[in-house]
């Protein structure tokens, strides 16, 4: 299957991000979203950042106009309903996933792919939201989408070999390498990250080595691009805590037990760098 036409539902952070690398592979795409302003923020981003890749040369103007050309956006979600493939980029609420799904289920053609971008709910879950759960899969972006090489394709309990198949391919059409997972809570990239961060997090208060220590240790030891703890600033100590603790509910295993200094800086409001503050301070 050869997708050519995309509806995302979602236009922040994810959404607009899959919506960019689709239409700059050639993609013919909608971006729906609840609200005007959502939609406004989300193309602004798409075209400051195609504007930046013109500056450093990636791309030529008429490369970006025409990616822009693409792009279809509002609030009504029948905008899409050609869709040969959707993704939901929506907030990671059961609720308003499925209220998104049933609707697109009643939308969509019967052979569309349904697809959701959800970082910790289950899949085989989300599937019976929808009229085709044969035909639902998980695609796991990662943020930055435009930057990131990776997209995890979660295999649901009722998805067919087709649609993981259909999945993979258009994972790479628009850029990216895609690995098959089978669903289960954090994939394979959060399961095996997280719980290396809250290690990095659990030899600091231990009294190990400091953070900047413990940082450069990963960087030049393990070859990281980043230390631990600058990457869990980066996700938000918050997310950081509340992956843990899914992977601790959902695994039924204390080993992901977030580290009680996780859970100090987040009441004491040091999020990372979105508050300014975290394991480090931000300018
Ligand atoms: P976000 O808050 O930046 O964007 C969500 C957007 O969805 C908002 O603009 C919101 O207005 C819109 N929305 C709400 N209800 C909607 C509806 N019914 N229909 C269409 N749009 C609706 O969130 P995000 O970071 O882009 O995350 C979106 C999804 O991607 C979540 O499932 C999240 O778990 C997953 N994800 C996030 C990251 C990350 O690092 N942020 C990484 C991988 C996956």
């Amino acid at each position: 299957m050869i997708v050519s036409r995309l509806l995302v539902a979602g236009a922040g952070q994810m959404g607009a991000g899959v919506v960019q690398v689709a239409a700059l592979s050639g993609l013919e795409v909608v971006m729906t979203d609840v609200a005007d302003e959502f939609i406004e923020r989300g193309m602004k981003g798409i075209s400051a950042r195609l504007a930046r890749l013109v500056e450093k040369g990636k791309i030529d103007a008429a490369e970006r106009d025409t990616a822009l050309g693409r792009i279809v956006a509002g609030t009504d979600l029948a905008l899409g309903r050609d869709a040969d493939f959707f993704i939901e980029a929506a907030p990671e609420t059961l609720e308003i996933k499925r209220e998104l799904l049933g609707t697109v289920s009643a939308l969509l053609k019967p052979e569309a792919i349904i697809a959701t971008n959800t970082s910790s709910l289950s899949v085989t879950a989300l599937a019976a939201f929808t009229d085709r759960p044969d035909r639902f899969v998980g695609v796991h972006f990662f943020n930055p989408v435009p930057v990131m090489a990776l997209v995890e394709v979660v295999r649901g309990r009722e998805t067919s070999d087709v649609t993981v198949a259909a999945a993979r391919a258009f994972a790479e059409s628009v850029g990216k390498t895609p690995i098959t997972v089978t669903d289960s809570p954090g994939f394979v990239v959060n399961r095996i990250l997280f719980p290396m961060i809250n290690e990095a997090v659990w030899a600091l208060s231990e009294g190990v080595a400091s953070v900047e220590e413990i940082d450069v240790g990963m960087r030049l030891g393990a070859n990281f691009p980043m230390g631990p703890l600058a990457l869990a600033d980066l996700v938000g100590l918050d997310t950081t805590e509340a992956i843990l603790e899914t992977l601790q509910r959902d695994l039924g295993d204390a080993r992901y037990r977030p580290c009680p200094l996780l859970g100090e800086h987040v009441s004491a409001g040091r999020l990372g760098r979105k508050s300014g503050a975290g394991f480090y301070t931000y300018g």
